[in-house]
């Protein structure tokens, strides 16, 4: 892969305002609600993220994103360029859009609640780390 083709950062503040209603309407109008759990009913890509095309804020060019990515990035006004940072699913599940389900944190924290997911319960996180939800338990 071509070093610094593709910038790594999305900065939900270089978008208008106007397309930032039009990425959170479309999120709203492809989910259903599930439970808890907003379920995006677009495309995935392999490893089961919910994906869409999204013009990228800094080229301006449609980009395939995964869409529980951006629609934290812009609900929470975070750049999501802070390395070793992903955006967790609280609820294990991967095509959720439930932004209260969303958290922003280091990728050896979301490891963690894989081993929560496979046991069944949270076993805690730390103090500054939310436990996991089990929204359909
Ligand atoms: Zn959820
Ligand atoms: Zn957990």
């Amino acid at each position: 892969m071509a070093a610094g083709r593709i910038p790594k950062v999305f900065d939900p503040n270089l978008l208008t305002l106007e397309y930032r209603n039009t990425l959170i309407n479309r999120f709203n109008v492809r989910s259903d609600e599930i439970g808890d759990c907003k379920i995006w009913r677009g495309a995935h890509n392999s490893s089961g993220y919910p994906q869409a095309k999204i013009r990228d804020p800094i080229t301006g060019n449609l980009r395939v994103m995964s869409v529980h990515r951006v629609l934290y990035s812009i609900l929470s006004g975070n750049d999501l360029g802070r390395h070793n940072y992903q955006v967790s699913h609280l609820c294990h599940t991967k095509s959720c859009l439930t932004f209260r389900h969303l958290i922003f944190e280091p990728a050896a924290i979301n490891t963690q609640r894989n081993e929560c997911k496979g046991a069944g319960q949270c076993g805690g996180h730390g103090n500054d780390n939310p436990d996991c939800i089990f929204p359909n338990t």
